[in-house]
């Protein structure tokens, strides 16, 4: 396969999501330091200081294939992002989309919606709206009588170790078999009939992930949440969509705080983030050589990072103020490497 096959040029896509300001960046009266002149380039407007003290804002561009402002709803962000990539998984291969970000800066909102019951309206994000797809296609004529069956889990990673949001945070193991292929063994995998069970699914699991730890909080941020679709013909894998929440990728730099914890913790993220970094430009360039074994999460999404049918997109998520815009262009710099343009 060339380098410039058209479909290969589409393996990857790079998105960027600003969310509004927020009630404290609004009363703290923060300045919106991001704009979104045109569909596929977003600027950042880093303040700065000269020698003399005089303040100025120095404008840095980023081009993506889309960028989205804060009018954008879930569901535009859907369409353009995960939704090209359903089809993937009919045709027999893996599908996987990525929620990187700032913690606070809308990776959960994106992915898993928000069905707490607080929000007014419970909104569907990715999970749903892609699952809902799932459904749409499999009552289309062509799939309607080929016996497809759908399948959902839901697992968390944290510090290294994976956890099964679905059947009360069980610890699970990964195995490698000798064919390579990696197991999460006792994975629950939730028969799912139509949408609305796998809202249920969605609201059971994310009940979990924040639930039955003093530190509820602070611990979402320092895991990744997976999402996934399976479908089956008769038992066999078909295809598989992966969609990700990642740790909040600030945490990566607590690799030197006072607690052993905490640093232990930092310094996985840090490794997973950068696995995922090296895995996806493999995937982009074509490579033979994955190291996907560097980190449990990229090791558990193994078979989305190989063979000739999987496409994956990345979502960068930023908050628009001021006083994140040093990691929202961590987040632009990482976000941008996995991209050759
Ligand atoms: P993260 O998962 O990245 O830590 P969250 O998704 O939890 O961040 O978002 C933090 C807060 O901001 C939540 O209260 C969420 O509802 C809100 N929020 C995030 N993105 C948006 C958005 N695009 N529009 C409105 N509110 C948002
Ligand atoms: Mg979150």
């Amino acid at each position: 396969i060339s380098l410039s096959d058209p479909i290969e040029e589409h393996r990857i896509c790079v998105c960027v999501r600003k969310r509004p300001l927020n009630k404290q960046e609004i009363n703290k009266k923060e300045c919106d330091v991001i704009t979104v002149p045109s569909k596929c380039v977003l600027l950042v407007h880093e303040p700065k200081q000269k020698v003399d003290l005089t303040k100025y804002l120095e404008t840095q561009t980023f081009r993506f294939d889309f960028s989205f402002d804060e009018c954008a709803s879930n569901e535009m962000v859907y369409r353009f992002t995960a939704r090209p990539l359903v089809q993937t998984i009919f045709e027999g291969g893996k599908a996987t989309c990525f929620a990187y970000g700032q913690t606070g800066s809308g990776k959960t909102h994106t992915m898993g919606g928000d069905f707490s019951g607080r929000a007014q309206n419970a909104s569907k994000g990715i999970y749903a709206f892609a699952s809902q797809d799932v459904f749409f296609l499999l009552s289309q004529p062509r799939y309607r009588s080929q016996d497809l069956e759908v399948y959902v889990t839901f697992f968390e990673i944290y510090n290294g170790k994976v956890f099964d949001l679905l059947n009360k945070k069980a610890k699970l193991r990964v195995l490698e078999d000798g064919k390579q292929q990696v197991q999460v063994v006792g994975l629950q995998e939730k028969q799912v009939s139509c949408a609305e069970d796998v809202i249920r699914m969605i609201e059971m699991g994310s009940a979990c992930r924040t639930s039955g730890q003093t530190f509820a909080n602070a611990s979402s941020s320092r895991s990744h949440a997976c999402f996934q679709i399976i479908l089956r013909q008769r038992g066999k894998l078909v295809g598989k969509f992966s969609l990700v929440d990642l740790a909040g990728n600030e945490r990566g730099a607590d690799t030197s705080s006072a607690d052993r914890q905490t640093r232990m913790e930092g310094a996985e993220i840090n490794k997973s983030l950068l696995a995922l970094k090296e895995c996806i430009r493999a995937l982009g360039q074509n490579k033979s050589h994955t190291p996907f074994r560097e980190s449990k999460l990229t090791q558990v999404l193994r078979d989305s990072f190989i063979g000739t049918n999987s496409r994956t997109c990345m979502i960068a998520m930023i908050s628009p103020g001021m006083n994140s815009c040093e990691y929202t262009l961590n987040t632009l710099r990482y976000i941008m490497q996995n991209t050759t343009r």
